[in-house]
Order: structure tokens, then C-alpha cells, then sequence
């Protein structure tokens, strides 16, 4: 079993089952100890990470370009095991730079979340309105920026032998949906780039996954969708499109996805995108509403 696993230096153990059928259940899970570096983790998906991140005893360093807004959001949780660092992602002196101070601060890095990411006005949905110069400046922080942030954090997590890398992608990357086609791309190459670490970094006892939510309400999607056609808010839209009914997905959802990858009850885990989509990907409910007339 050792010689033909990927992830080396651990060996699955029946507890990682029960640990892995714990977090599909219940909300338990501790980073107690961990050192956590997230991009854009000053709003929405990544500030909702590392408000419980902080809560499951991690330290967090919150690497992003909205410095007053990174700021506030350490003094707000008050606590002396957050700190904010300025990181454009698309520069690789700044991702270097954060991935450092996380090391001189406490010593080590356990957990790199690539979780920055933009999208283009959903008014470019279709490829004859989009630009060659929207798929490079989504590219430059979707797919480049990860990519540094992956890099700098194998740097010295390969030397300890340890370590969680996590990006966000997106539901986008296993279903059809009505995005912008540079979002959609970049978030296939985000799956890529997982899947290639995962076998590369598995060697060094590092485990690389990815997430894919469904559409979640943050400023990034207020923002988008103010600039569509179609001024509906993001949860009416989700609430009438989910397969899942009866519940809204929130950034906390996906927060509480990232603290399992990184937490050592997924110590076994890795190549995974783990989509947090309520079914929507499985299944295709047109024909249920063409018949029930309720397709426009
Ligand atoms: P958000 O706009 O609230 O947060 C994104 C953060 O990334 C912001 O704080 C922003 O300042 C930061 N950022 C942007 N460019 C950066 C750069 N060059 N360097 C460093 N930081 C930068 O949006 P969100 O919805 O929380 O998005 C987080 C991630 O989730 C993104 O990768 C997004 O593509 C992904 N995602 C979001 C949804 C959704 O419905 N909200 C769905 C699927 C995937």
C-alpha cells in the first residue's frame, strides 16, 4: 500500500473515514496550532475563512489589496493570532513576501488558501462580447496569482514535509453556467493546477485540493451583477435555480469546506475539488420546468 500511494509519509486509517463522514455531517473541526495564510481574505469567501479559521485556533495572516478593509477586519476579531499583510496575488515580489512573513511571524506555514480571485462583468457572458484582454487580466489573478501563491507555499512546505495547499475554483468547473467564458476558463486551468500539484507535491507529504462553489453572495457577485442586465439579487437567483432547497449557501459554508481541507481530518485527501453545490452539477431541472411551465 505505502509503495503504490501518492500522498506519502502518512497511511490511511479507518478514523480518516469517520473524520471525513464527521465533516459531511456535523460542523466540527479544529485548526488548532495551524498557521494560515488566505488571499482575499479581506471580503466575502475569504473573510468568512478567516473569521473561523481565528474561531478553530488557527493563526491567520490575511493577504490582500484592500488594506483599510484587511485592517478593520483584524481589529474587529481583536485577536493577536490575525494580522493583515498587502499582496497583489498577480505579483510574485508580494506573494514571496506574505508567504515569508508568515514564516518569521510563526515560524512555519500549514495551510495556503488561493483563494483570490475576480470576475469580469457578467454583461461579457458570451464569447463574441468577451476580450482577449478580459481573459488575461481574469487569468493574471485566477490562474497566475494561484499559482504564485502554490509555489511560494510548496517553497517551505516541502522542507517540513507538510502542508495544506487549497484554491477556490468553482462550480463553473462541472457544469455549463451562464459566466463570463474567461471565468469559467480560469477556473478549469485552477483545477488543473490541483490536480498536476497533487502529484507532484504528494511526494512531500503535501496535500493540494481545490473548492467549487455554487453562486454565493459577496461583494464580488453584487458587484457583477450590477453591471448585468438582469438586476435580480444573487440569493433570489440562487434560491430559485438550487437543487437544494430550504437553504442559502453562505460564505461560511465554503469557509467551513476550507477548514476541513486544511484541518488533519482530511489528512488523507488530496486531488479533490470538492464542490459545494447543493446537487446542482448533478442534475438538470430544464425539463422539469418546461413541463411545469415555469422555464422563461
Ligand atoms: P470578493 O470580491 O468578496 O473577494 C475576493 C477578494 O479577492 C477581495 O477581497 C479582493 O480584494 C481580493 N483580490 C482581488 N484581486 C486581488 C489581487 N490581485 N491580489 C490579492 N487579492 C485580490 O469575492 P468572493 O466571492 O469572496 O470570491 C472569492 C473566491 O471565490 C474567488 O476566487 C471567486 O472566483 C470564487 N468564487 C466565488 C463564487 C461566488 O458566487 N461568490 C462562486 C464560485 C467561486
Amino acid at each position: 500500500l505505502s509503495a503504490a500511494e501518492n500522498l506519502k509519509g502518512r497511511g490511511l486509517e479507518p478514523e480518516n473515514i469517520a473524520e471525513a463522514a464527521a465533516f459531511l455531517g456535523s460542523d466540527e473541526s479544529k485548526l488548532q496550532g495551524k498557521v494560515a495564510l488566505i488571499t482575499g481574505g479581506a471580503s466575502g469567501i475569504g473573510e468568512a475563512t478567516a473569521k473561523l479559521f481565528t474561531r478553530y485556533g488557527a493563526k491567520v495572516i490575511i493577504a490582500d489589496i484592500q488594506d483599510d478593509r484587511g485592517q478593520a477586519l483584524c481589529k474587529e476579531l481583536g485577536s493577536t493570532t490575525i494580522s493583515y499583510v498587502h499582496c497583489d496575488v498577480t505579483k510574485e515580489y508580494d506573494v514571496k513576501n506574505a508567504v515569508d512573513f508568515a514564516v518569521s511571524e510563526h515560524g512555519k506555514l500549514d495551510i495556503m488558501f488561493n483563494n483570490a480571485g475576480i470576475i469580469p462583468p457578467l454583461l461579457y457572458s458570451s464569447i463574441f462580447d468577451s476580450e482577449k484582454s478580459h481573459f488575461e487580466k481574469v487569468f493574471d489573478v485566477n490562474v497566475f496569482g494561484g499559482f504564485l501563491g502554490a509555489k511560494h507555499a510548496a517553497r517551505v512546505m516541502v522542507p517540513a514535509k507538510s502542508g495544506s495547499i487549497i484554491f477556490t475554483a468553482s462550480a463553473a468547473t462541472v457544469i455549463g453556467l451562464e459566466g463570463p467564458p474567461a471565468y469559467t476558463c480560469s477556473k478549469h486551468a485552477v483545477v488543473g493546477l490541483t490536480n498536476h500539484l497533487c502529484m507532484e507535491l504528494g511526494k512531500d507529504g503535501i496535500r493540494v485540493n481545490c473548492i467549487s462553489p455554487f453562486l454565493v453572495q459577496t461583494p464580488m457577485v453584487d458587484a457583477a451583477l450590477r453591471s448585468a442586465a438582469n438586476k435580480n439579487q444573487a440569493a433570489e437567483w440562487q434560491a430559485a435555480a438550487a437543487n437544494l432547497k430550504g437553504v442559502i449557501l453562505k460564505p461560511d459554508d465554503i469557509a467551513e469546506a476550507a477548514a476541513f481541507l486544511g484541518s488533519d481530518e482530511s489528512k488523507y485527501v488530496s486531488g479533490l475539488n470538492l464542490v459545494v453545490d447543493g446537487g446542482y452539477s448533478k442534475v438538470n431541472p430544464l425539463i422539469t420546468n418546461v413541463i411545469k411551465g415555469s422555464y422563461t
